[in-house]
């Protein structure tokens, strides 16, 4: 797309995909106030003004739609997504906007996976990003335990989920299995639980591990793009990676798919991005409350 007037319809038509729909009182019609750069709509009920950026990623933000569509686009590149001083050069955008946009394109993708628990056959095995070449028992400091929970058919993943694992739950390398029954309780749908497949012994057979080589895919996509991520925001950058597989596992248009997911889910500011730890103590609390 290369004008903002082919990107605000192109935005509208995603967010809106059923025709207009009130933030406020859930009607249908709206007026345009066009006396913007970008159009206002208020509700013919309730008198309710909204805008096209509200509630999507783009909200807030002073870069072009045309720059943000050129963003998502680039991310959508099954083979390679992009790194913020590459994309800071396409768009001829400062690198702390670059860096901010592919954020929170990625903070979208990641609220999209985790409301779509896995459904169906699922296998769950433990995984580490940045593990050193060393034979010992210990953790290194710089490896992150993470757990792969994985939708099997015909025994190949068609769905693939990564978790970021506390270092509360590692015990030398091994993951303790209350991180398997977490992942289990907030990202495995109620019927699939059941029949859930465990692999987090340290011995388990490889070919038990079924999403290994997408993981390992993972983890050459970070360290040859982004020459390796720290622990702060791995969970961002797998979820771009998962976020993207899955819908190239499913053969959806993702291009398409990414937008609609950017002008469903709202933004996330460049100070919490900053600000924010991975997961944060609360969270963990919470979790080792609900799950033991
Ligand atoms: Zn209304």
């Amino acid at each position: 797309m290369k004008t903002e007037t082919e990107c605000i319809q192109y935005l509208y038509c995603h967010k809106w995909p059923h025709g207009f729909s009130c933030p406020a009182c859930g009607h249908w019609h709206a007026y345009t106030i066009s006396t913007r750069k970008l159009p206002l709509y208020e509700c013919s009920c309730c008198k309710h003004q909204t805008s096209l950026l509200a509630g999507t990623v783009m909200e807030g933000s002073r870069t072009s739609l045309v720059k943000w569509f050129h963003a998502i686009q680039l991310v959508s590149d099954p083979e390679h997504g992009i790194s913020a001083l590459t994309l800071c050069r396409i768009l001829h955008v400062t690198y702390k906007t670059a860096w901010s946009m592919l954020h929170k394109i990625r903070y979208a993708m990641g609220r999209a996976e985790a409301e779509e628990p896995l459904h169906g056959q699922v296998v769950i095995h433990d995984a580490c990003y940045g593990r050193p070449h060393n034979s010992t028992v210990f953790q290194h400091p710089e490896e992150s335990p993470v757990v792969v929970g994985a939708v099997v058919s015909d025994d190949q993943p068609s769905r693939i989920m990564f978790r970021t694992v506390p270092t509360e739950w590692m015990q030398g390398r091994q993951i303790l299995p209350i991180a398997a029954h977490s992942f289990i309780r907030d990202y495995v749908s109620a019927l699939s639980r059941r029949s859930c497949s465990i692999q987090l012994l340290r011995f388990a057979p490889i070919r038990t591990k079924i999403a290994r080589p997408l993981f390992r895919e993972a983890c050459l996509w970070l360290n040859q793009t982004f020459r390796g991520i720290g622990k702060k925001h791995l969970q961002t950058y797998l979820d771009e990676f998962c976020c993207r597989t899955n819908l190239a596992l499913c053969s959806a248009p993702i291009f398409s798919r990414l937008s609609y997911i950017c002008a469903a889910f709202g933004t996330i500011t460049y100070r919490t991005l900053t600000t924010k730890p991975a997961i944060s103590k609360h969270e963990i609390s919470l979790k080792y409350r609900t799950a033991v």
